[in-house]
């Protein structure tokens, strides 16, 4: 992390609230100024009679997408109910698609990380993308266009245009509304990631002016950082996109109409309840099909979107997808929308393994092996973030590890139970790799550079990011199963997301449900684990026997009869301590287990000794394999007599195989 970070993070913290929180004290309050205003209480697009989240935004917009220019044209109204106990003049939005400009943060951060696609050694001007706002209004007060300004409240970077700020001359009293009049035009970048277009496919996603979230007492509204995802209010939308008629569109909720016009196109407006987000896809090629899960607050309907090149995945695509969805219900808990939308976007537009509200990309190509899961796995992973991003709904900004890194727990077991624990990634040529392993190995690549809990934007690098945040996470919480166990962290899991569902939880309310649910502190774990940077790496140090008359002349050793003295030393090579088994075999076929808490900082070792008749034959520190955070896996065992070479050989080609495959598909989903 660089100094000018480190500074940044801490203006973030410090700087950005203040900012926000501009004086209130002598402006006169609005009273009254709007009263007719509300969120709606719809709950057409999803299966339960009453809405779900605490709604504060109502997004309205009206857009007419150009496939020629990959621009749009739009009118957005968007109400917001001020449920923050205070009154509010400064409103901050994220206008996200600016990030794609070559001086912008994004763009800088992702060119020093080498990241994504490309690391820009040399500008396109197809990757320009920006989200102008053409006028912008507050009902009752007017014209406010002139007073917008664009704040960079992390790293002051003048020429980043992502977040834009507004102070209204009369404040919005507590539990009043608000409603902005916004004119903006998009210009769509060729895919970087997650949004633009690619040859006539469109995605959009972060593509309107949206609200910052009041949180904690402050304005959270980040700038747009190369490794950093988002965070919203949940509310409702209603979205009209006017498209050529030959385009086939896509979006989150349900569609509620599709209305012919005499000018070519076409208008399909869509509905959403409970989300925080709006995404929408249009192409000429797309083949829809649509299938049906039964959930348990209803049905779902289930809208696949193939490419022409993958029609022959669809039933791949459809059977995880159901799969996913059922484990999620039994596990986790409700899916309560009425649509799920998986959209298989066009081939090498960046645009795959994206998560929007109801709304997932998938990842695949023309070639894909049955025993390739790269579909399975993209699939899995992207419908996972509609609980954890969707519905929990934490800040991808400050805790991405409680969306992506949960995600990549919860893909293990999911994975591991459709496709087996040792094959859930790649069970083809011989070759297998189960998803613990995929995750285990993505986090020791880069496992000392970061902790687990800090912004997004205060790695290292995106290597450590995707190391830590992903897989850190997933190998951290498969660990704590086998401290607290597989059902215990079963029923934390569904107990945490049940509670704070629709509610935007921080890492406390998260770590301290799994120590309520699982009647333990668990502090000893969640320190070094979640909170600091500590390596576990146990060792086997040495092993001997000795004969016990060895100084006796003409001594014979013979099998049964001769004793031995045996020593056995474990060592604790990280600084992370962990109690661990270690299990002893003697060549007689006796085997003793040992329990070791690890000792301390002054203490890094342990001797035991025995004396048998009978020689010490293997040793393995943690047989059950419980520990999924030891860095080097390759000291953890000690055999008396070496296998033989030709075996071992294999055996170590067949591991880097192995986990060159999980190295590419951890990349290749991120
Ligand atoms: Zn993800």
């Amino acid at each position: 992390m660089s100094p000018r970070l480190v500074v940044l993070l801490l203006l973030a913290i410090f700087v950005s609230p203040a900012i926000a929180q501009t004086a209130v004290a002598h402006a006169p309050i609005a009273q009254n100024a709007s009263p007719a205003l509300s969120i709606p209480n719809t709950t057409i697009a999803v299966n339960s009679p009453t809405p779900l989240s605490q709604r504060v935004v109502h997004y309205e917009i009206d857009a007419k997408y150009d496939p020629k220019t990959h621009s749009l044209d739009a009118e957005e109204t968007l109400t917001y109910h001020n449920l923050t106990g205070q009154a509010l003049d400064t409103f901050p939005f994220h206008l996200y698609l600016n990030a794609f400009q070559p001086t912008s943060t994004w763009i800088r951060e992702t060119k020093r990380d080498g990241t994504r696609d490309t690391s820009f050694e040399k500008w396109d001007s197809k990757n320009y993308g920006s989200d102008e706002i053409k006028r912008f209004e507050v009902v009752g007060q007017g014209d406010l266009t002139a007073q917008l300004k664009f704040i960079q409240p992390e790293d002051g970077n003048k020429d980043d245009k992502t977040v834009v700020q507004v102070h209204l001359p009369q404040p919005i009293p507590p539990d009043g509304y608000v409603q902005f009049k916004i004119t903006f035009h998009d210009q769509f970048p060729q895919t970087l990631e997650r949004t633009g277009w690619k040859r006539d496919f469109l995605l959009a996603g972060q593509w309107f002016p949206k609200v910052g979230v009041w949180w904690h007492g402050a304005w959270n509204c980040h700038q747009f950082h190369g490794a950093t995802e988002f965070f919203a209010d949940f509310g409702v939308y209603d979205v009209k996109i006017t498209v050529p008629q030959f385009e086939t569109v896509g979006a989150s909720g349900i569609e509620v109409s599709n209305v012919t016009n005499s000018d070519g196109t076409k208008s399909v407006s869509y509905h959403a309840d409970d989300i925080h987000e709006f995404a929408w896809t249009a192409s000429p090629h797309y083949k829809v099909y649509t299938d049906n899960f039964q959930g348990s607050m209803g049905p779902v309907k289930l809208n696949i979107m193939m490419q022409h090149a993958h029609l022959d995945q669809e039933e791949r695509h459809a059977r995880i997808l159901k799969q996913t969805l059922d484990h999620f219900e039994r596990w986790y808990g409700p899916y309560p929308y009425k649509t799920l939308t998986l959209v298989d976007p066009e081939a090498g537009s960046a645009a795959e393994g994206m998560e929007y509200p109801t709304f997932i990309t998938g990842g695949t190509t023309w070639w894909m092996p049955k025993g390739l899961y790269g579909p399975e796995l993209v699939v899995e992973h992207e419908f996972g973030h509609q609980y954890w991003y969707g519905m929990v709904a934490t800040n991808e900004f400050e805790d991405a590890w409680m969306d992506e890194g949960i995600n990549s727990y919860t893909e293990a077991k999911v994975l591991d139970d459709i496709l087996g624990p040792r094959t859930s990634i790649l069970n083809q040529w011989g070759i297998t790799t189960g998803e613990r392993e995929l995750q285990r190995t993505s986090y020791t690549g880069s496992a000392d550079l970061d902790p687990i809990a800090q912004n997004g934007w205060d790695y290292a690098n995106y290597g450590s990011y995707g190391g830590i945040t992903y897989g850190k996470t997933a190998s951290v919480l498969l660990t704590l199963e086998g401290i607290i166990g597989e059902d215990t962290m079963q029923r934390a899991m569904h107990t945490y997301f049940m509670r704070y569902r629709f509610t935007h939880p921080t890492k406390e309310d998260f770590l301290k449900t799994i120590e309520e649910v699982s009647g333990k502190d668990l502090r000893w774990y969640f320190n070094p684990a979640i909170y600091g940077t500590q390596v576990l790496d146990y060792a086997v140090q040495k092993v001997e026997s000795t004969p016990v008359d060895w100084y006796k002349e003409k001594l014979k050793e013979k099998k049964g009869e001769t004793e031995y003295q045996s020593e056995v030393i474990i060592q604790r090579k990280g600084d992370f301590i962990f109690p661990v088994e270690i299990a002893i075999a003697f060549d007689n076929g006796e085997k003793v287990r040992e329990h070791w808490d690890g000792g301390d900082i002054q203490h890094r070792w342990i001797r035991y000794t025995y004396q048998k008749k009978a020689k010490v034959e293997t040793v393995e520190i943690d047989p059950d394999h419980k520990i999924q955070i030891d860095r080097n896996n390759f000291n953890n065992s000690h055999r008396a007599e070496p296998d033989g070479k030709a075996t071992r050989k294999l055996t170590n080609y067949w591991t880097f195989v192995s986990q060159f495959f999980a190295q590419l598909l951890a990349w290749w989903m991120v």
